[in-house]
């Protein structure tokens, strides 16, 4: 059976963007008579708010789209997150990282040529250096630490990868363009990474439906799951809706939230095929 989800960030109100992210996962399943779920991706205790769930709800409903089951919320999954990372830290695959944001700013500033991946000037591995007893001292006298997947010994661990997109054919998955990726933040067992990973598993999810601004992440994901022998769902990148100048509907860009569009006077119809779904 055919297991779609959508999983938004509460940051915000969803635009067009989101629906269509939305409608295209939610008419996948319901073309193959599967499942349809929706999940909350509220880790970030900084950026996502209560009050945008409930939006979220709402305006998914208003569209016209229903969801099987449960809302998964993934602030409320740490558990699931901590055992993943215990996982992967018995492989000694993790390492503890003590840098601030501005030691790492620093260290790629002195030098020089730092290596760029997906996300930005790739860490430059400071924290990998240190040796057994230094992290042990760190860790006894409470540094706050982050766990970080040694890149390197992950990728010669899983070997050769790849994963199958249905709109852009099979793709070997290079993560070590991220180079060594945080899965487990100071303030909580988990990241965006390991967070979607397991629960894409968990959840049963068997076509991962998101967009194209994602593709390189997928990468990453493909490797988690080898290292936690977790099944590789089938992907559908899409691409990003544009409006009439050619500009991308992303989260970034001041595009009209669905909620605008309601008050506008917009029926769900018109939404729907603005979001490239007409009836
Ligand atoms: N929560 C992510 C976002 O809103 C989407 C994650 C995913 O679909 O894998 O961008």
């Amino acid at each position: 059976m055919i297991v779609t989800r959508f999983a938004p960030s509460p940051t915000g109100r969803l635009h067009l963007g989101h629906a269509h992210s939305a409608l295209l996962g939610h008419r996948r399943a319901r073309d193959a008579g599967g499942r349809f779920l929706l999940r909350i991706e509220d880790i970030d205790g900084t950026r996502c708010r209560p009050e945008f769930v409930d939006g979220i709800l709402e305006d998914l409903a208003w569209v016209g789209l229903d969801w099987d089951g449960e809302v998964r919320r993934q602030s409320q999954r740490m558990a699931d997150y901590r055992r993943g990372l215990d996982r992967l830290e018995t492989s000694g695959l993790l390492y503890p990282c003590f840098c601030t944001r501005t030691e790492i700013k620093a260290e790629i500033e002195r030098s020089g040529a730092a290596p760029h991946g997906p996300d930005g000037p790739l860490y430059p591995g400071t924290c990998r250096a240190l040796d057994e007893p230094e992290r042990r001292a760190r860790i006894a006298a409470g540094r706050p630490h982050a766990l970080r997947l040694d890149m390197a010994r992950a990728r010669a661990a899983a070997g050769y990868l790849h994963w199958h997109d249905r709109r852009l054919g099979d793709r070997a998955a290079e993560p070590e363009r991220f180079g060594d990726v945080v899965l487990g933040r100071k303030e909580m067992p988990a990241s965006y990474h390991l967070a979607v990973t397991l629960d894409d598993a968990l959840q049963g999810v068997t076509l991962v439906t998101r967009g194209e601004d994602l593709l390189a992440s997928t990468d990453v994901h493909r490797l988690l799951q080898a290292l936690l022998g977790l099944p590789t769902p089938a992907y559908e990148h899409h691409s990003l809706i544009v409006d009439a100048e050619g500009r991308r509907l992303a989260k970034r860009d001041a595009a009209p939230t669905l909620a605008a569009l309601r008050q506008a006077g917009r029926s769900p119809a018109d939404v729907r095929a603005m979001a490239g779904f007409p009836d």
